[in-house]
């Protein structure tokens, strides 16, 4: 599969069934990642206010990359996060006009993403009549982050959430292997595990050196991904049945003769979660970044506290549970299965996937882990 030119979350604009709808638990994890991002920020706004009053300016402008951005409500949330820490410490430190640094972002995703829609979302919030903001410039910039994407030593600050567990391609060599399993599952052979840990060791240190190459020393990024709780991915205790679930509703749809069962054979996820120690030893091997926080933190699967706050006293029962986490995992996902299986029975299989969440989710409380790393170009 070509990752590149078929990954793209669902469609283009709010409907029911797009990403912009159904993004609510990665909204989860920029709000709960919320604190690394200020305090790094104020961290170097202050460093150049201390180097400012030494040599008597500010950066002429400071530049910043969110990379996998996607569109949606969620792609302008780490911009004007961003933007209001820059303010905050500007306002604390008393300032004057001429003082502020202009502030240059980068939004960057697949060529396939809904760049339409972010610019227009662009268009209304960052309108540079304002005179009461600060001047921002932000523009658009389609490629993948596995190859490079901006110009040597240019960028202060690179973000990127809730997509560095997607891989550059599906491990090699896997396919007629992993049988009835479209990610590492409890019957796959232990090769395929192997296969996936080194996909994601050779992506993430590709990532790290070509953003080494891009960003100035001294700057900083923050990665959150999808990780796992535990070192080996199927220990029984913590297994978490995101792609399991979904293979069991191909395999449902196998037998009632929708699908060939060749066709599960050959779908493999092009998508890998580390464990945490994996992400620090490839960072301190990589050798470009030094490492200043590596945590973790959990959401639950069918974010019920998220979905009670809308409404008090609301209580999720498992179906509804099911269709959640069904419909987030689709508006992600869909264009892939389009394009491997077709587009006539991906209503049924994200129906199906519903009924086996929503069953397991009876008897199980599973929990995305999330893990947030902080760190500064040597
Ligand atoms: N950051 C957003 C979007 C996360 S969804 C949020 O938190 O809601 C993951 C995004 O990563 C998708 O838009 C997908 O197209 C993008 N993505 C996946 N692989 C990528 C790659 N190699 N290069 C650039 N973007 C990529």
């Amino acid at each position: 599969m070509d990752v590149a030119g078929v990954l793209r979350m669902n469609p283009p604009g709010d409907g029911k069934k797009s990403y912009a709808k159904n993004s609510l638990v990665q909204r989860i994890f920029i709000s709960k990642s919320k604190p690394f991002l200020v305090e790094t920020i104020s961290d170097m706004v202050r460093s150049m206010r201390r180097s400012s009053s030494v040599n008597g300016c500010w950066p002429a402008c400071f530049r910043v990359a969110d990379l996998g951005c996607s569109s949606g409500p969620n792609t302008l949330q780490v911009i004007s996060e961003i933007i209001n820490t820059i303010s905050d410490e500007i306002i604390c430190n008393q300032l004057q006009e001429n003082d502020e640094p202009e502030i240059q972002v980068f939004l960057n995703d697949l060529p396939t993403n809904d760049f339409n829609t972010v610019l227009k979302d662009v268009a209304v919030s960052y309108n540079q009549d304002d005179k009461n903001k600060l001047r921002c410039f932000v523009s658009a910039v389609a490629g993948s982050f596995y190859g490079r994407l901006f110009p040597r030593e240019s960028l202060d600050f690179v973000h990127s959430s809730t997509s560095l567990h997607w891989l550059s391609k599906v491990p090699d060599g896997i396919d007629e292997e992993n049988r009835g399993n479209i990610y590492i599952g409890k019957s796959s052979p232990p090769k395929i595990y192997k296969a996936y840990k080194e996909q994601f060791e050779k992506d993430f240190s590709n990532f790290l050196r070509l953003r080494c190459e891009e960003m100035k020393v001294g700057g900083r990024m923050i990665l959150i991904l999808v990780g796992r709780s535990i070192p080996y991915p199927l220990a029984s205790k913590n297994f978490f049945p995101l792609w399991e679930l979904l293979a069991a509703s191909l395999m449902d749809l196998v037998a009632q003769g929708l699908v060939k069962e060749d066709a599960v054979n050959s779908f493999n996820m092009p998508w890998y979660t580390p464990y945490k120690e994996e992400i620090r030893e490839i960072v301190e091997k990589e050798n470009s970044f030094s490492l200043d926080k590596l945590e973790t933190f959990e959401v639950n699967w069918d974010l019920r506290e998220a979905v009670a706050m809308k409404e008090e006293n609301f209580v999720l029962n498992k179906n509804q549970s099911g269709q959640i986490v069904s419909d987030h995992v689709r508006a992600a996902t869909e264009s892939m299965f389009v394009h491997h299986f077709g587009e006539a029975i991906v209503d049924n299989l994200f129906k199906t996937y519903s009924d086996h969440i929503a069953e397991y989710l009876r008897f199980h409380n599973s929990k995305y882990i999330n893990i947030v790393i902080s760190i500064t170009k040597i």
